[in-house]
């Protein structure tokens, strides 16, 4: 058995095994995983130093997952913008293809938070190819992307599979990967995985990385074995309430990132997601933030700091001349000069 597998079949997934390690109520943690489901491998189980650090934060259920009265499941109307169970087609020329319904480490505070790793949620092989069959059938689209879930955690065999079948539609011509394996399994990222990839190019890897403690000795390896092989690798940070919105640790994170090779792409605004109310920010406390780290950083180090607007009407980024209004009910200018009313929720 590979590492990386063996890491999976030995990751937590029972409060009972939180309960055993550390401090915790694993019976109101129960409660919490009747509904959103647990896991965490054992590389990241090893980061988290004391309960309520940023690693923690990202992985351990929490009561306040219940607790958070948002009424939307899928704010981004993902759902209404399928056209098949597993495809979501919101641009013109890119489509999201939902091609694993697992993850090797929950994050808590996960935009899918309604589906992945649900009881039902499983993706078939057979809804893959369909998906594959409907990018084929649309010549509007040059860039499909491979998300979740967690793509990284089918065999290589079955990602050649599925890598081959899209090189072989002429329209494609870029795949992109999104993937938090480099984070939480970066065992994954074998030498064979590499060799895969660098035969399907024009291939690219957006990773997720939120915290500078998440860039370990192996994290490291496996960026940098990833840009060797000629991926080039972004990276989506959420900002997230008490794990990394402060600009000294985004800006520990960003020059961490420059020097694997991992070009921070997109910082990501909180969506309204049901039972993740405790992660959220403030788009002033965001925008802040990102002035803060727009004179300290080189461009190359910034990403853009986007809101996914409700209702699926798309991503935005947070400039001034996008913001109308701030406070309670934010009012903000979409791509085609809607306003859209933004609710302004953080706890307290
Ligand atoms: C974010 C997103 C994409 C990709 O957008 P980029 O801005 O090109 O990275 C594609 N489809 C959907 C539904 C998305 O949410
Ligand atoms: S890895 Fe991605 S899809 Fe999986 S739980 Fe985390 S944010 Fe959600």
């Amino acid at each position: 058995m590979d590492p990386w597998q063996q890491q999976l079949r030995d990751s937590l997934a029972a409060p009972a095994q939180l309960a055993a390690r550390f401090d915790v109520d694993a019976a109101a943690l129960e409660a919490v995983c009747a509904r959103y489901p647990l896991r965490i491998t054992p590389h990241y189980l090893d980061l988290i130093q004391e309960p309520g650090d940023p690693i923690w934060r990202q992985c351990v259920p929490d009561a306040l997952e219940l607790a958070d009265d948002q009424p939307l499941d899928d704010p981004l109307a993902e759902e209404q913008l399928a056209p098949l169970p597993n495809v979501v087609h919101r641009y013109p020329d890119r489509v999201l293809l939902l091609v694993a319904g697992t993850c090797a480490t929950y994050c808590r505070f996960c935009t899918r938070k309604r589906k992945v790793g649900c009881r039902g949620n499983e993706v078939s092989l057979g809804e893959v190819m369909a998906g594959i069959d409907y990018v084929a059938r649309m010549p509007s689209v040059r860039d499909v992307l491979l998300s979740g879930g967690e793509p990284l955690l089918m065999s290589d065999l079955l990602l050649k599979e599925i890598l081959e079948r899209l090189r072989r539609i002429p329209h494609v011509e870029v795949i992109r990967i999104g993937t938090r394996a480099p984070v939480v399994l970066p065992a994954r990222i074998t030498e064979g995985l590499c060799a895969l990839l660098r035969r399907t190019h024009p291939l690219y890897v957006n990773t997720h990385f939120n915290h500078p403690r998440e860039l370990t000795p192996e994290a490291a390896e496996a960026c940098l074995r990833l840009a060797d092989a000629g991926v080039p690798v972004g990276n989506q940070t959420v900002l997230l309430r008490g794990v990394n919105d402060q600009a000294a640790i985004l800006e520990e994170l960003f020059r961490g990132l420059l020097r694997l090779r991992v070009r921070p792409y997109y910082l990501h605004h909180m969506d309204l997601v049901r039972g993740t109310g405790h992660f959220r920010t403030r788009l002033e406390s965001g925008l802040e933030i990102f002035s803060a780290l727009r004179g300290r950083l080189s461009g190359l180090a910034i990403p853009h700091y986007v809101v996914d607007l409700p209702g699926g009407r798309g991503k935005i980024p947070l400039v001034p001349e996008h913001v109308e209004r701030l406070g309670d009910q934010a009012l903000l200018r979409a791509p085609n000069g809607e306003r859209v009313e933004f609710p302004n929720l953080c706890p307290l």
